[in-house]
């Protein structure tokens, strides 16, 4: 039976709200979720998912609540801690002293995109109540089940109107910033995607990171695409171990042992002609599983079918969850060997082997050897004059079998340097560099090194604003010079384990780096005059013995 009661809490000891919750009577009884109590026509507000967690936190001592962020209109984002016994601090785990596997699940990213959000918030409930699940003892699970929380709570029928359900509407995409969260990965201007990286992959460094979606897609029969992390300056192996080996390990749990058919994320080729192929162009590192393949952790992308109704996108999305924890369970000692062999890899990437040995600028797509397979719908495709044309799904299934253009080719690429100077001093660029949990070091005293710059001959901003950026084109030469550094002057090495990042983020030429994202524009661009400042991130091309300083390590 269901009863709405008004009641006062404390989360999480920061915000006191008063919530209009669903809840189940009797306290022995399991929660329901919204979506499940009102026969999935409905999805929660934030206050409910609070009130969810509450009722979770009185029925089970296994779950510990953090507050990863706050967003811009106040409220806190709470991540869910699920394990018996609790994990006492994450320093346990970094020091070997725990040999669970901790997973990290994050749903509602795009607050229209609302069937994680409750298949999170159920999966919550059955780990922790349903004595039945065999995850408890044996993982830590993390779970943000509303990570777009101001999104979330602009619930209107008139969003996202494609979607055949909830009825009684869901949230918006941005967040209370009017910004992607899921473009945020590199430059970090909002508190939850912070939250993210300092509260989540830096503190608790959970091998797998799961984050849940709803595709704007075509017409098929699979409940459920995926995808793993793509960019092809993280570790290859990392990369191929998910596209092949986990995933197609989950897809075949999830259609054995919970009757739900899924397949490989992506948008067709060509609209009117799928036999051409699906692609997946999304490859840079603002896409926040494309960013976690980047610091050596895996990462599924889950993009639930926007055709199938509510109720099926809730559940096959809950029965996805399952099977990926299912096949974490299998092979936890395979995950662990391999994301850290991907650490080590990572720190030592310069002075390696070809390909290796190079940073890779610019892209093509390229399909994979492998075609593969869905279940669609024959088309009706009507050309139309100067506009799109119209496309009609019919009844008629029709199994295709495709090119899936989900391999990302460099097409140009400098070699991978050993580290970086830094000369800007602006302070936004130390604090973004310590975010993403890079260690940076301090020249102590004044040092003259050989060192490869960046004259930049080109910057352009883009033609449209995107995220509130003018994203910049610079074109530029490089040039071997001797150059002294003053004491003071930043120095990032690429021999850590997130190396990869660091060279996503300073390489002049990075397609998603801090300036393409305007972070050095004023240091570039002088008052007067055409020519451009020395660009201010110097290339370190051989191992230098320096006097130098730690300011900031993560650990
Ligand atoms: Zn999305």
């Amino acid at each position: 039976m269901i009863i709405n009661k008004t009641k006062t809490i404390g989360l999480i000891g920061t915000l006191a709200l008063t919530l209009q919750a669903y809840s189940i009577a009797g306290p022995k009884e399991k929660p329901l979720t919204v979506a499940e109590a009102s026969g999935f026509t409905a999805t929660s507000t934030h206050a409910q998912v609070l009130s969810f967690i509450q009722d979770l936190r009185r029925m089970s001592p296994n779950l510990k609540v953090e507050t990863m962020a706050q967003t811009v209109e106040g409220r806190p984002v709470p991540l869910l801690i699920l394990g018996r016994p609790g994990p006492k601090s994450p320093d346990t785990f970094r020091l070997g002293n725990d040999p669970r596997l901790i997973i990290y699940i994050q749903a509602n990213i795009h607050a229209g995109e609302v069937e994680g959000k409750e298949a999170c918030l159920m999966l919550a409930r059955d780990i922790l109540l349903d004595p039945k699940l065999p995850y408890l003892d044996k993982l830590v699970v993390l779970i943000a089940p509303d990570f777009n929380p101001d999104g979330n709570d602009k619930i209107s029928p008139a969003n996202r109107r494609q979607q055949p359900g909830p009825e009684k509407g869901v949230g918006v995409r941005p967040n209370g910033q009017n910004l992607d969260l899921n473009r945020d990965g590199m430059k970090l201007e909002t508190p939850e995607v912070r939250g993210l990286v300092e509260n989540v992959l830096n503190r608790w460094d959970p091998a797998l990171v799961v984050d849940c979606h709803t595709t704007n897609g075509f017409y098929h029969e699979e409940p459920v695409t995926y995808v793993g992390p793509l960019n092809p300056n993280g570790d290859p192996q990392i990369i191929e171990f998910m596209r092949d080996k986990m995933l197609p390990a989950v897809a075949g749990r999830l259609e054995k042992d919970y009757g739900t058919l899924s397949m490989p994320y992506g948008d067709p080729h060509d609209m009117t002609d799928l036999s051409k192929g699906l692609e997946t162009d999304a490859y840079q590192p603002r896409f926040l599983t494309n960013y976690v393949g980047l610091r050596n952790r895996l990462a599924i992308l889950d993009e639930n079918y926007v055709y199938a109704d509510y109720k099926t996108r809730v559940l096959a999305c809950y029965s996805f969850l399952r099977a990926i924890l299912d096949d974490c369970l299998q092979n936890s000692q395979t995950i662990k060997d391999l994301v850290r062999q991907a650490d080590e890899r990572a720190a030592g990437r310069f002075g390696s082997a070809a390909p290796s040995s190079l940073f890779h600028t610019s892209f093509e797509l390229q399909p994979l050897p492998d075609k593969i397979t869905f279940q669609g719908f024959e088309q009706e495709v009507t050309l139309r004059e100067g506009t799109f044309p119209l496309i009609k799904k019919t009844d008629r299934k029709k199994t295709y079998t495709v090119d899936y253009y989900a391999r990302v080719v460099p097409k140009s690429s400098v070699r991978f340097p050993w580290g970086y100077f830094l000369t800007s001093r602006d302070p936004s660029l130390l604090a973004i560099l310590r975010t993403h949990g890079l260690t940076v070091e301090r020249l102590t005293q004044p040092v003259k090194a050989p060192v490869e710059s960046f004259r930049t001959t080109e910057l352009r901003p883009a033609e449209r604003l995107f995220q509130g950026h003018w994203m910049n084109k610079i074109k530029g030469v490089y040039a071997s010079e001797e150059r002294e550094f003053p004491a003071g002057t930043l120095f990032v090495t690429t021999a850590q384990p997130l190396g990869n990042l660091a060279a996503c983020l300073l390489e002049p030429e990075s397609d998603d780096g801090l300036a393409v994202w305007n972070f050095f524009d004023r240091v570039l661009v002088p008052e007067w005059g055409r020519s451009y400042e020395p660009f201010p991130v110097f290339r370190v091309l051989r191992p230098l013995t320096m006097p130098k300083e730690t300011i900031w390590r993560k650990d």
